[in-house]
């Protein structure tokens, strides 16, 4: 497996496995199908309410912690930011059992976003999490929090996939030393993505499939995928990308598919702000 190495010096896998939308009585299946197929790095998050069965799947693997990269995420705060991400980042690690996280991500850039990164940075400095990120920043968000804090997020897992690239967004995540992870790569089949003819036409060429077509590029720009499958099939066919390349022409023409516009929701839209800050069930 490639890996990335982060700003502080942690190794990232550049391949994972996402377990949103698995619902929490099939999830320890899919993720002991996921680490038998080969992944190590598992994206899950508290308003997943799946991290019990990631445990069980991880405990029941054998597969020793070190071998692992764990993301979670803290979902919108419901107390004062200091109190709802310590008790937060217990319970997901309780949920978890696990003794720390690899990669805590802010979820959503809602609510005392700099109170809960201040907390963050202490689970941090206090080696309970090896690394701290965030996720659905837009890039004027992402440099305002860089610029008022210490640590530098790690990571910002951003919605990324053929149709919105983010290639900007990315550029300016690099000069700051953020690594770009995407979330939803395959746009969850969005635009009917896996039977387009410019994706389909490149994936003859090489015999292999959309899906590993859009891996190897996202993977090729040095942008960390976690695809979510509940098919055993599938994650292996999502994990055998490292065996060939795309050529600098069919990046281009990957690239030209860009409409630079979400094609699931806008986290800069008030009406969102309002549905999705409002949510405080979970974490
Ligand atoms: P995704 O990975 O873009 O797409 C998943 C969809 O693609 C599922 O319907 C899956 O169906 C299908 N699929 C997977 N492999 C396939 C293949 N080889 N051929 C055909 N279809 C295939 O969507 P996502 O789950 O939204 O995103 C990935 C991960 O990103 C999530 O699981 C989660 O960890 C993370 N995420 C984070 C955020 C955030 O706000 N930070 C938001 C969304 C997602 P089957 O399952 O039936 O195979």
């Amino acid at each position: 497996m490639q890996n990335v190495r982060l700003n502080n010096g942690v190794e990232m896998p550049i391949l994972g496995f996402g377990v949103y939308q698995i619902p929490p009585e099939e999830t320890e299946r899919c993720v002991t199908e996921a680490l038998a197929a080969g992944y190590r790095l598992l994206d899950t998050a508290a308003a997943y309410q799946n991290e019990e069965a990631v445990g069980r799947a991880i405990r029941s693997s054998g597969i020793p912690r070190e071998e692992l990269f764990v993301t979670t995420k803290l979902w919108v705060q419901d107390a004062p930011a200091q109190e709802h991400t310590e008790r937060a980042f217990e319970t997901s690690l309780t949920k978890l059992g696990l003794d720390h996280i690899d990669l805590y991500l802010m979820h959503q850039p809602f609510g005392d976003v700099y109170g809960q990164w201040r907390a963050m940075e202490g689970l941090y400095r206090e080696g309970r999490t090896k690394a701290i990120g965030v996720a659905n920043f837009y890039p004027d968000r992402l440099v305002d929090l860089i610029l008022n804090n210490d640590v530098t997020p790690a990571v910002n897992q951003i919605e990324t996939h053929p149709f919105f690239q983010r290639t900007a967004d990315q550029e300016l995540m690099r000069a700051h030393g953020v690594q770009i992870q995407s979330w939803g790569g395959f746009a969850e089949g969005r635009n009917n993505l896996f039977t387009h003819p410019v994706l389909s036409a490149i994936g003859e060429k090489h015999g292999k499939s959309v899906a590993q077509v859009v891996l190897r590029w996202l993977i090729q720009r040095g942008v960390v995928a976690i695809p979510k499958s509940v098919r055993a099939e599938r994650m292996a066919e999502n994990i055998d990308v490292f065996a060939f390349e795309l050529t600098t022409d069919e990046m281009a023409s990957i690239a030209a598919l860009d409409t630079g516009a979400s094609l699931f929701f806008d986290h800069r839209d008030p009406a969102m702000v309002t549905r999705l800050g409002g949510v405080r069930t979970t974490g």
